[in-house]
């Protein structure tokens, strides 16, 4: 059913997404963006699931966006888009907001208002997208070796489009995060917590489906509660207001770079994964 993930159901009540495009450090594309979200929806929409972890096959978890995805803002015209956004064929940064809106931000905020509790298996890398997969989920349990990256700084960039750094870090880690394009450990993101429970690697899915396995055991509603509970206070707090913020800022950064450089990003910071346009 599924080309770019799996969908799995390994113990009662307990549903497990899985990205499965290894070969390309599971570097998100269209298509692997909303067959995920189609199979969050599955997971969602069945009574008989309470908890969904979202892992990853292969050492990294994600690479982040695959910067190599030919034709990206025209990939979006073969699929039934999700948001109430459109324009996605517009010229200029009226077409490129309405993608990053659409995919980024709006697929990030939709998973992380999933009424069920959502846990990140996080081994490898987990690099600038991938923080987008990760950090809608309620709880990450990340191995050892796990670390976390945004790196568009680099690239001329703001952070990336769901902009959860202060909120995941505190601002002063998530300034030094998006200033140096750093690593943040395992061990530090879940001292700074970020990350609920750091496990050795062969333990990773053992104890994520253990935990899993803890919750599915209570009343479905009363998770549903407590998780709208929790994700009020951050919202009480400013999140989407701040969160909205980011947004627009970081589409002037993407203007300002097409103008610049004839690019969305700046291709100095892209490590030759883009070039610029022959003038
Ligand atoms: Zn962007």
């Amino acid at each position: 059913m599924f080309e770019t993930i799996t969908f799995e159901v390994p113990v009662e009540r307990v549903a497990r997404i899985s990205l499965n495009r290894p070969e390309a450090r599971n570097a998100q594309n269209t298509k692997l963006l909303y067959e995920l979200n189609d199979a969050f929806d599955k997971a969602a929409a069945d009574d008989d699931i309470s908890v969904i972890i979202l892992a990853a096959n292969g050492p990294h978890f994600s690479a982040g966006h695959d910067l190599r995805e030919p034709d990206p803002i025209g990939s979006l015209k073969d699929y039934d888009t999700v948001g109430t956004w459109c324009g996605f064929s517009c010229d200029g940064a009226e077409g490129w907001m309405a993608r990053e809106k659409e995919l980024y931000q709006g697929l990030s905020e939709r998973w992380r208002n999933i009424p069920k509790p959502t846990i990140a298996q996080v081994q490898g890398k987990c690099i600038a997208g991938g923080l987008m997969l990760v950090w809608p989920c309620d709880l990450i349990v990340a191995s050892e070796d796990a670390s976390f990256s945004d790196n568009t700084v680099s690239m001329g960039m703001t952070g990336v489009e769901f902009f959860g750094h202060p909120w995941e870090l505190g601002a002063r880690k998530a300034k030094e995060m998006l200033f140096t394009s750093d690593s943040v450990s395992a061990q530090d993101a879940h001292r700074l917590g970020m990350v609920n429970q750091v496990v050795t690697a062969a333990d990773l899915e053992s104890s994520t489906l253990d935990l899993a396995s803890r919750i599915a055991a209570k009343p479905l509603f009363a998770l549903k509660l407590a998780k709208e509970s929790v994700n009020a206070a951050a919202d009480a707090q400013g999140r989407v207001s701040a969160m909205q913020t980011a947004f627009a800022l970081h589409q002037l950064g993407h203007s300002h770079n097409m103008q610049v450089h004839g690019l969305p990003i700046d291709p100095r910071g892209a490590g030759g994964l883009v070039e610029a346009p022959k003038k």
